[in-house]
């Protein structure tokens, strides 16, 4: 079976060099067991803080051992009673081919819901964060000025979606033409910023929302934290899901410059990460499928072919070469 490791921890931007294509026996399997055929995996920019020598939230990758992260893979044997070959599976498990498990932390998937590889996206890890930081943090109420960066990502496109569904006035912020272009046509919102392009992101956002923004939902931090601080009303939320534009940081971030005005604006800022909010997933799953089913949540997938390709693919969400949710195809 075949399999990306980490070779050195990246400094700054992670290189190819960081990664090594390495093969490994997996099998036979025991009593209770199944053998899994990843057919998709999941990149995703947390993985880079897992290649950093510190504990977060999540512990980190081993040097020499492969990576791992979210995959859809097909049980192709079977000696556990609640798993049939042909089943699609959900685990994390991914930057591999073949994998054994007990059946322990994976579910099964239903794949006429949607195809597989939404259960990695819109319907998984990313679209649940996605409706957590606004239902759950943010508690976003209709007819709110919300301001969504990363917004044609796999997290931010279903934000922009999600707000606009309760009538909320939506602004979004991309880094690539052809982004702004599908955000202005497929997901109705407002007003999108082409951030790469103005000079003053700041006024930028003022000018489109002059009334003031309510609830931030940052995926980037940095100068779109200054930027929407800057515009926030009072007792405004900014909901802390990622900070992406820090992850390769040699340096501590330059920019927000202006978090005394939290005190005045009374503002609330708050992290979250989506997996402790996991109880609350069969809500998540039934309230976007009925938002799939009405058309009102609609996706974009970047697909990368082989798994000797996935370091590139990861590499390339820092580089902003994903619209959509960027995902490996395992042949
Ligand atoms: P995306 O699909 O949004 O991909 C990353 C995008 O970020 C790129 O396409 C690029 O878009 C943008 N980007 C990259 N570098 C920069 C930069 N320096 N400045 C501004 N934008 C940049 O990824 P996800 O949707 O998977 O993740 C989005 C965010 O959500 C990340 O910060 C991630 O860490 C976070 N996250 C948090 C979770 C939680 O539980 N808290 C769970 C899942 C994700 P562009 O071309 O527009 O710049």
């Amino acid at each position: 079976s075949k399999q990306i490791e980490l070779v050195s921890r990246p400094e700054g931007m992670p290189q190819k060099s960081n990664f090594e294509l390495r093969t490994t026996e997996v099998g036979p399997i025991q009593d209770g067991e199944i053998l899994v055929k990843n057919r998709w995996m999941s990149v995703d920019p947390y993985m880079r803080g897992r290649m950093k020598d510190s504990d977060s939230y999540v512990p980190p990758f081993q040097i020499d051992q492969p990576l791992e992260g979210g995959c859809i893979g097909e049980v192709i044997q079977s000696q556990n009673a609640d798993f049939e070959e042909g089943d699609m599976v959900l685990g994390n498990l991914g930057w591999r081919e073949y994998w054994t498990s007990n059946g322990g932390g994976i579910t099964k998937i239903d794949p006429t819901i949607a195809p597989a590889q939404a259960f990695l996206g819109a319907l998984g890890m990313t679209g649940m964060t996605a409706w957590v930081g606004l239902h759950k943090i943010a508690q976003l109420k209709k007819g709110s000025t919300v301001f969504v960066s990363a917004a044609s990502g796999a997290v931010g496109s279903i934000v922009c979606q999600l707000a606009k569904a309760i009538e909320c006035r939506v602004i979004g912020s991309a880094g690539k033409q052809e982004k702004i272009q599908w955000l202005q046509d497929k997901t109705g919102i407002d007003a999108v910023i082409h951030y790469k392009e103005v000079d003053n992101l700041s006024q930028e956002l003022a000018k489109h929302a002059p009334d003031g923004i309510d609830v931030y939902f940052d995926n980037v931090g940095s100068d779109h934290l200054e930027a929407a601080i800057d515009n926030m009303n009072d007792f405004g939320c900014c909901v802390e899901c990622g900070m992406i534009a820090t992850y390769n940081a040699t340096e501590a971030p330059a920019a927000p410059r202006n978090l005394f005005k939290v005190i005045a604006k009374r503002l609330r800022i708050q992290g979250f990460i989506v997996r402790d909010h996991m109880d609350a997933k069969d809500e998540f799953v039934s309230d976007m499928a009925k938002l799939i089913q009405q058309d009102k949540v609609v996706w974009e997938e970047s697909i990368t072919d082989g798994i000797e390709n996935a370091p590139n693919a990861f590499i390339g969400l820092f580089e902003g070469d994903n619209l959509g949710k960027q995902l490996v195809r395992l042949s």
